[in-house]
């Protein structure tokens, strides 16, 4: 059985309809990349994979409940489905170790000193055991998005999605960042992302979806995908044209 089964999704604002119709399936342990241009429906798609947009129909699925527009479905959800952002959005006030912390404590209602160990468990899984008590201002970009996904890891999701989360980089700490995700990947982390990094999606994804204008426009394994693509989109976007 797949993860996520995404099956027929629309999704308009307004009149302006976004996803027109999208599938994909998902399996345990796969690395999905997803490219295209701006505006083609992406972060949308993420986003309705997490609960945080309604879909107007189609389904969504998640290790085999489907999604159903209220709210308490929802946050179960979002406790399953981790999703990181190109901006970090970590507070400010807390120290690295705290941000990890707060949303166990708060949402799940961990205990606090189990939920140091994980933050600590989880810091060390991204390589910054050492920033525990380190305040975000006192990080860099790459080792707050670091941390952004030390937060996401320690509610356990049995996925992760991730949206442009090293576009905000300066280029030199986009790779520390990208190495972490690397590792998930190999633990067998099932992952959606939203990426413009094309040799990372060549070296650790398993497919490529390529979206153009709402639809899935092409999908396949990298090595097609890239080499070999079918439509003038594709090329055109890859550059080829
Ligand atoms: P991408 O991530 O591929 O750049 P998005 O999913 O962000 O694309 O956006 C797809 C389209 O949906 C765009 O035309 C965007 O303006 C529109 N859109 C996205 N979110 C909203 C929203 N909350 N309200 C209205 N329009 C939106
Ligand atoms: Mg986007």
């Amino acid at each position: 059985m797949s993860l996520i089964e995404i099956t027929e999704v629309r999704k308009s604002f307004g009149s302006n309809e976004v996803l027109k119709g999208i599938n994909l399936d998902v399996d345990p342990g796969e690395v999905i990349a997803i490219i295209g241009k701006s505006g083609s429906g992406k972060s949308t798609l993420l986003r309705c994979v997490n609960g945080l947009e309604n879909i107007d129909s189609g389904s969504i699925s998640v290790a085999g409940a489907q999604l159903q527009p209220d709210e308490l479905h929802l946050k179960a959800l979002r406790l399953k489905v981790g999703m990181i952002f190109q901006q970090f959005n970590l507070f400010p006030h807390l120290t690295a170790g705290g941000n990890v912390m707060l949303s166990q404590t708060v949402v799940k209602k961990v205990p606090k000193p189990q939920a140091e160990a994980m933050a600590r468990k989880m810091l060390e899984r991204v390589g910054l055991e050492h920033k525990f008590d380190a305040y975000p201002d006192e990080l860099s970009g790459g080792q707050q998005q670091r941390v952004a996904i030390a937060r996401a890891l320690a509610m356990q999701p049995i996925a992760l999605l991730c949206d442009e989360i090293t576009s905000a980089l300066d280029p030199e700490l986009v790779s520390e960042v990208l190495a972490v995700v690397r590792g998930l990947a190999k633990e067998g982390m099932t992952l959606m992302m939203v990426t413009h990094e094309m040799k990372f999606a060549r070296d650790v994804c398993s497919r490529v979806v390529f979206m153009h204008q709402g639809r899935v426009h092409e999908i396949g394994p990298p090595a097609e995908v890239f080499a070999d693509p079918k439509t003038p989109e594709l090329k055109q976007f890859l550059g080829m044209l």
